[in-house]
């Protein structure tokens, strides 16, 4: 907390005595933020490498992006689906060609997308696979995060998303991550989904065994079971495909999408589905007051457009296979671990990760640990050469700075 102005402790004081702590923020005050960069209330400037969890893929405030949201906010911005509204057709027809899914189903944060995924997955488990009613299960993996109703976090493994928050919704089973074999063996007659993330970010950037995917995929085609892949912080050109499962040719039935949906202005998530299973929801089963709301559709438009009109998804790989091979040239004691793919690099550390990210803040970084030992680095997609070797240039200064004990 050393570096911190009075008026930005200020801030974080006034914070701290009213909000609920279930945060634990880096030493940053924000003012205001462009492209990769962040203005703390003080006037200085760090390189983002949080990117809101992958929810600012298209940089923060892109101007397209902006304009979309200016120019619907001065037609309509709610409607409710208690009427039609003309641009949730054209989010809707746009999200489906790009992703080439037959339909959509619109929400507003990614843990509600998750519920629609769970709710989808069961009606399809009774009305097409014929599992007896209330018994349906659905496969989950150790260390995976989807969010944080009682549905998520009923499928979590993790103890500090649960602890006293029971009794948990029933009905989903955690097998080891990584592990075909031990997904085969889970499966029963009453499997009707697998709900996973292609690399489990939270979890510390996990990325599974070359070749996983695909067999979990296989594996699921086999036995007549769902594929949901939770892609709402992997997707949108996060790892330098469109999609993580790309990587390994993966077509999950069910998709969830999120965070870069948003394009770091709005709060944008959509289910998509084949007809055969996202046809299974009829009038009043499901639903949200602000999905599919006019803003969001045109926001969302903008945010696709910018992934793919600049060639983010290309840029993601580039700027994330520099960013790894310049972390292993500062070859580091105190990293024992890179791992990630695109732009989603998790650094393994001997040291609390912490520490590497207070040191990077003094200079200019602001990136995140998460779990203890790992730090994240996530910028938005936009990143540009001169923004790189900024950044690794910071990385090596504070990794020289840190005292290797632990
Ligand atoms: C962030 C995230 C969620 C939850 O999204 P919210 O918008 O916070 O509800 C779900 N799954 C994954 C993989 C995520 O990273």
């Amino acid at each position: 907390m050393h570096f911190l102005s009075e008026r930005a402790r200020k801030f974080i004081a006034i914070e701290e005595r009213y909000g609920a702590h279930t945060y634990d923020p880096l030493d940053l005050v924000v003012d205001h933020a462009e492209g990769v960069w962040l203005w703390d209330v003080d006037g200085r400037r760090y390189l983002d490498c949080v990117s809101a969890y992958s929810a600012l893929n298209q940089g923060h405030r892109h101007p397209r992006i902006h304009a979309a949201l200016v120019e619907q906010a001065n037609r309509v911005t709610l409607t409710s689906r208690a009427m039609y509204n003309e641009q949730m057709p054209r989010f809707l027809e746009r999200l489906t060609r790009l992703t080439g899914y037959d339909m959509a189903l619109p929400t507003n944060t990614g843990v509600e997308a998750v519920e629609t995924a769970i709710k989808l997955a069961r009606r399809w488990g009774y009305a097409v696979k014929g599992i007896a009613r209330e018994t349906a299960e659905i496969i989950v993996f150790s260390g995976n995060f989807h969010g944080r109703t009682i549905a998520a976090v009923s499928a979590s493994t993790t103890p500090e998303y649960r602890r006293e928050f029971g009794p948990f919704a029933p009905g989903f089973i955690p097998i080891p991550y990584g592990d075909a074999d031990a997904l085969e063996r889970a499966i029963t007659p009453n499997t009707c989904a697998i709900l996973i993330e292609p690399i489990q970010g939270e979890a510390g950037v996990i990325v599974p065994p070359a070749g996983y995917l695909k067999r979990a995929w296989a594996v699921c085609r086999e036995h007549d079971v769902l594929f949901v892949a939770d892609e709402i912080q992997t997707g949108l050109g996060r790892t330098g495909d469109l999609f993580a499962c790309d990587y390994e040719g993966v077509k999950p039935d069910v998709l969830l999408l999120g965070k870069a949906l948003g394009g770091g202005f709005y709060p944008v998530s959509a289910t998509l589905a084949t007809t055969t299973v996202m046809g299974l929801l009829q009038p009043g089963e499901h639903g949200s007051t602000f999905g599919g709301n006019p803003l969001a559709c045109a926001v969302a438009q903008a945010a696709l457009d910018v992934i793919v009109d600049e060639g983010l998804v290309a840029r993601a790989r580039y700027a994330g296979a520099k960013i790894m091979q310049g972390l292993r040239a500062i070859a580091s004691p105190l990293i024992t671990e890179i791992r990630g793919r695109g732009l989603l690099i998790g650094v393994q550390l001997a040291v609390p990760a912490r520490r590497l990210s207070e040191a990077l803040l003094e200079r200019g970084v602001a990136a995140k640990d998460t779990h203890e030992y790992v730090l994240r680095i996530a910028p938005p997609l936009v990143i540009d050469d001169a923004e790189l070797g900024y950044l690794l240039e910071r990385l090596g200064d504070a990794l020289a700075a840190l005292p290797a004990n632990p």
